[in-house]
């Protein structure tokens, strides 16, 4: 195995834990692929992530052949939707899915998430939609979440739990943790009177203002950032970032510190 996938491998199960250790998923509920080439790598199916080890990640093609073609022994239940949405989004590096409470409990409802909040634009538009539900681990499924995803980068699934998409892992993961966040602020406001949204106008102007939000790196040249030490670029943190939708604009890192980089 080449030292690249060796290392994503290992990224994928230290997000995996942190995951667990931040409580938006646990035991073996959820599921992570990453996009490496033509393959994605995936988490095995039933394994907790505590005892999950390099080897136990799978890998398969992203060309969708015939239905079940590839699909390697003990693989998530969930390859279908991972594959579905790697292969339709090529600007998807990696797909997380989860069970966390507020988001599913809001699935269970088949409430979506409204413009209750303007961060719901970091998931691509004025609306997080409910998949409709489908058993776990079929194709239906598959096409229902492809479907709720269409101009969104994350979705709930009706009865069951949400998926969230990155540029990379990193970036997946922590849409994953802003879903749940924007469900547990929306479930509370249904608590006292129910919230007032924003126009779908006001959603579409914080979509442009995020694309420029935050620090920029301070360069007065066009030489590379200066490295601080061996594999490591100072940070939007080091550089006093702040809380940015895209983590690589911001210093989100200062507010899940633990978390695997
Ligand atoms: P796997 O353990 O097969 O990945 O399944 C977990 C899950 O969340 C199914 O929807
Ligand atoms: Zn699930």
């Amino acid at each position: 195995m080449h030292r690249a996938e060796s290392n994503l491998r290992k990224n994928i199960i230290e997000h995996c834990r942190w995951m667990n250790a931040v409580g938006i998923n646990q035991g073996t509920s959820g599921n992570v692929s990453v996009r490496s080439g033509d393959v994605m790598l995936i988490t095995p199916s039933g394994i907790g992530y505590d005892v999950m080890s390099p080897r136990d990640i799978r890998q398969m093609p992203i060309a969708r052949t015939r239905d079940d073609h590839g699909a390697p022994p003990a693989v998530s239940t969930e390859w279908r939707f991972h594959r579905a949405i790697l292969h339709a989004r090529p600007e998807a590096g990696a797909v997380v899915h989860t069970h966390s409470t507020y988001a599913t409990v809001l699935a269970i409802c088949r409430r979506e998430i409204p413009a209750c909040h303007y961060m719901v634009a970091a998931a691509g538009g004025p609306n997080i939609r409910v998949a409709r539900y489908a058993t776990f681990g079929t194709q239906e499924l598959a096409d229902n979440v492809l479907r709720a995803l269409k101009g969104r980068t994350a979705c709930l699934l009706a009865n069951h739990g949400a998926v969230a998409i990155g540029r990379d892992l990193k970036q997946a993961v922590w849409l994953a943790v802003e879903i749940e966040t924007l469900a547990r602020q929306y479930y509370l406001s249904l608590c006292i009177g129910g919230p007032r949204l924003l126009p779908d106008a006001e959603i579409e102007r914080v979509r442009e203002l995020f694309q420029s939000y935050g620090p920029k790196p301070r360069r007065t040249d066009s030489s590379p950032p200066k490295r601080l030490k061996r594999g490591v670029y100072p940070t939007r943190q080091s550089r006093g970032g702040s809380d940015h939708p895209d983590p690589s604009r911001r210093g989100w890192e200062a507010r899940w510190a633990g978390r695997p980089r």
